[in-house]
């Protein structure tokens, strides 16, 4: 990492190119047909990431990741809509907190944190609430790097005629996927994770009825999905508020790279040799991780937290930050863990060097 001090192993942000970080050395204009252009041809590549089947669009919105998921939230739900949650981690409660906050009914379908969900279960509330109008759900529960069943749990949403919501926040360009076939009638992700960009605006790929069915529902003025979605397309790629020219330049160059790379599967497939690399060398070092292997996502990884009393994980953040990599304390509340990350421009090569650094940090 000739350009950085430390390479970044966190689910975002996350490492960026040089290529990346260089497109944001100059000032762009927000407003004229260049720029434009920019922004059309991202929303099109966006829905071709997403499907190849034909009536979906693409929102792009100011802000981090959890900016998008309220906008979603807070925009299709309407006044006497119910949300059903289904949760197994921090990303899971935060869309029921979401829902909370703006005063919509909801109910949560919670797993426990290293738990997966499980359709059925999914089926039955479906099948006992018909004010359940829209189900939300993580794709790749960053808390745990759980991957879940989506399209499996799509499939009991669509049976039931409701409206499905997908956080594919830590997934999208990362992870092969399919938004119709997954049933999907709203994908949520942001700039800064698989696809490799900096911070500062997410997305949605949604069903153009889906979205359509949405005018005049959004809680919020800044957050009107619909709204925002009505602008871009009316207005030809304009935002209806200040865009985050810089990052969206920079997120241009990254989907130009992503393909470089081949696409997504190509990307996947160095996300899961990192991960694989990482576990089988941590697991040499005596670190177990929190998840069985069949249950991983190769975005992030919580490892058990050693029970030597000589250690802290402070201590051991630091020792590693001193030898070029950033690794992520854990947030899963009954379990102590510690997070790393094998997303962004990480490959093999670089697990071995952070494996030999964990090797000389391991003093406890
Ligand atoms: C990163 C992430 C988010 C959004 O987090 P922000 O900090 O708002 O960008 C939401 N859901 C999942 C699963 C994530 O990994």
């Amino acid at each position: 990492m000739p350009d950085n001090p430390y390479l970044l192993l966190t689910p975002g942000p996350l490492s960026t190119s040089k290529a990346v970080k260089a497109a944001m050395l100059r000032d762009w204009c927000t407003w004229d047909d260049e720029y434009n252009a920019v922004v059309r041809s991202l929303r099109e590549e966006l829905v071709a990431l997403a499907t190849s089947a034909p009536g979906y669009t693409s929102v792009l919105m100011q802000g981090s990741g959890t900016f998008c998921v309220e906008s979603v939230i807070g925009t299709a739900l309407p006044r006497d809509g119910k949300l059903l949650v289904v949760a197994n981690g921090v990303y899971g409660q935060r869309i029921a907190a979401i829902a909370r906050t703006l005063g919509i009914a909801y109910t949560v379908l919670d797993c426990g944190e290293t738990g997966r969900p499980e359709p059925a279960a999914l089926a039955q509330i479906l099948a006992n609430d018909a004010r359940i109008s829209h189900v939300a759900a993580v794709h790749c529960e960053t808390t745990t790097g759980m991957l879940n069943p989506v399209a499996a749990l799509g499939a009991e949403v669509k049976a039931a005629g409701r409206v499905y919501i997908v956080d594919a926040m830590s997934s999208f360009g990362g992870i092969p996927l399919d938004q119709a076939a997954m049933g999907a009638d709203f994908l949520i992700s942001s700039a800064n994770k698989c696809i490799q960009g900096v911070p500062g605006f997410g997305f949605v790929v949604a069903r153009r009825e889906a979205l359509e069915a949405c005018a005049g529902q959004a809680r919020s003025l800044s957050l009107d999905l619909y709204d925002q979605w009505r602008v871009m397309e009316e207005k030809g790629g304009k935002w209806r508020f200040t865009s985050p020219t810089h990052v969206v330049r920079a997120f241009a160059t990254a989907l130009e790279e992503l393909a470089v790379e081949g696409g997504v599967a190509a990307r996947h497939a160095r996300y899961v040799a990192n991960q694989r690399l990482l576990t089988a060398g941590m697991q040499e070092l005596g670190f177990a991780t929190l998840l069985p292997a069949a249950f991983h996502s190769p975005v992030i990884t919580a490892f058990c937290s050693p029970t030597a009393p000589g250690y802290r994980f402070e201590d051991f953040y630091a020792a590693l930050k001193a030898k070029g990599f950033v690794i992520y304390p854990g947030k899963v509340t009954d379990h102590d863990t510690f997070r790393i990350g094998t997303i962004g421009t990480v490959c093999p090569a670089d697990i071995e060097r952070l494996l030999a650094a964990v090797r000389e940090s391991v003093n406890w």
